[in-house]
């Protein structure tokens, strides 16, 4: 058995079969939109903790597991959400339980969002609350923006229809099993931009005949990096990083004829990013038409910013001095995007950050793991939100 912190005042005695499973979980990622295996097991596990419901096929593979209190009606309906998706990187771990699929694995952690929650069902099934229901929401596609959308365009979500909705996602280097909050805005608003540019392909050879973009494609890119080097067009920081640029094929025989220039665009404030969105079309255009070129943009994974009710951050704040953990509130808003943004746009809710320790590698990198011992933490965190809100 892990260490569990005697100030935590509940218990998961199946925590290492929940310890086991993250670990299956972690060794046989998905991607994005793909989670179909995560799903079924997680499924199956939760079944034996007898959910009243499983709400099936939520944006794709997502779900929902309902516990609901001894009087189901009397009360609120609080929402609890993990993520199922892994990301497209190569692990460079070498333990018993290091991804079987190459060039995919939990890098962010969602193993151990998704095994927090099983360890709250766990603890629901022992402890079961006096009102209302617990909603267990494992949703697909959160690394691409595509899943909280999904989710939230399905009927048998909206039927659920939750007061409150709570999310957490570990965060390194913070010390371990410190909480940060901050009501309002909690994670920026963020967009993929992807211009082509299309002239005309010729024998390298004949330029004349043909039309490069290369110079229009420098140019642009000159032009998106200036666009955030004065940010006080901006109420708050907003920032536009070009992440990939491509001049044709490889071919040392042919001019080129079209460029592809993708971009990250960032806010902390929405205002501020549709303000870059159109400035970002307008250096498009000045380029193309300097240049006689034709063009064309798409959008791509749009989150928006994440913002927390003040109420809901406020259970969350209780909670975890409840519990005698540290809280932090945090000064400015996390960089950093997250779909959540689309539930705490649309219901009342709070995402908040759980330290998952100082030496842990960062977010996304080859080498990172998620820290089992935080599952008991955070299990006994959303419980003792659900408790204050459900057990009046
Ligand atoms: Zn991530
Ligand atoms: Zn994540």
């Amino acid at each position: 058995m892990l260490p569990i912190s005697p100030t935590l005042p509940v218990s998961i005695p199946d925590l290492e079969e929940i310890v086991a499973l993250r670990h299956h979980l972690h060794q046989n990622p998905e991607l994005s939109g793909l989670e179909n295996e995560t799903s079924q097991t997680l499924q199956s596990f939760l079944q034996r903790y007898q959910p009243d419901e499983i709400v099936k096929e939520l944006g794709g593979t997502g779900f929902a597991a309902i516990f609901q209190g001894k009087e189901p009606k009397a009360g609120p309906t609080v929402l609890f959400r993990a993520e199922l998706d892994a990301l497209p990187i190569l692990e460079q771990n070498e333990f018993a339980y290091t991804s079987i699929q190459k060039g995919v694995s939990h890098k962010c952690g969602h193993d151990g969002h998704m095994a927090t929650l099983v360890g709250l069902a766990s603890i629901l099934h022992q402890q079961p609350l006096t009102q209302g229901q617990v909603v267990l929401l494992y949703q697909p596609a959160e690394e691409n923006g595509a899943g909280a959308w999904a989710v939230l365009q399905t009927p048998a979500f909206q039927k659920i229809a939750p007061d409150y909705v709570f999310a957490l996602h570990n965060l390194p280097p913070l010390p371990m099993g410190q909480v940060l909050v901050r009501s309002d805005a909690f994670a920026a608003a963020s967009v993929g931009l992807k211009v082509q540019l299309h002239g005309k392909e010729s024998h390298a050879a004949e330029p004349e005949n043909g039309l490069n973009p290369g110079e229009g494609m420098s140019e642009l890119i000159q032009a998106f990096n200036a666009l955030v080097r004065d940010q006080h067009h901006f109420q708050d920081l907003t920032l536009l990083n070009v992440v990939h640029a491509r001049l044709g094929d490889v071919a040392f025989g042919t001019n080129p004829g079209f460029a592809t220039v993708m971009a990250t665009l960032r806010a902390f404030e929405q205002d501020d990013l549709n303000k870059l969105k159109s400035l970002a079309i307008e250096a498009v255009k000045l380029v193309a038409h300097k240049y006689d070129l034709k063009y064309d943009f798409e959008w791509v994974e749009e989150f928006p910013a994440t913002r927390n009710s003040a109420e809901a951050t406020a259970f969350v704040e209780q909670a975890a001095q409840d519990l005698g953990m540290d809280v932090i509130r945090a000064a400015k808003p996390v960089r950093w995007s997250e779909d959540f943004g689309h539930f705490t746009h649309r219901y009342n809710g709070a995402y908040f950050g759980l330290g998952s320790g100082p030496d842990r590698p960062q977010l996304h990198h080859a080498d990172y793991d998620f820290p089992d011992e935080l599952i008991p933490v955070g299990a006994a965190l959303f419980y003792r939100i659900a408790e204050s809100i459900l057990n009046p």
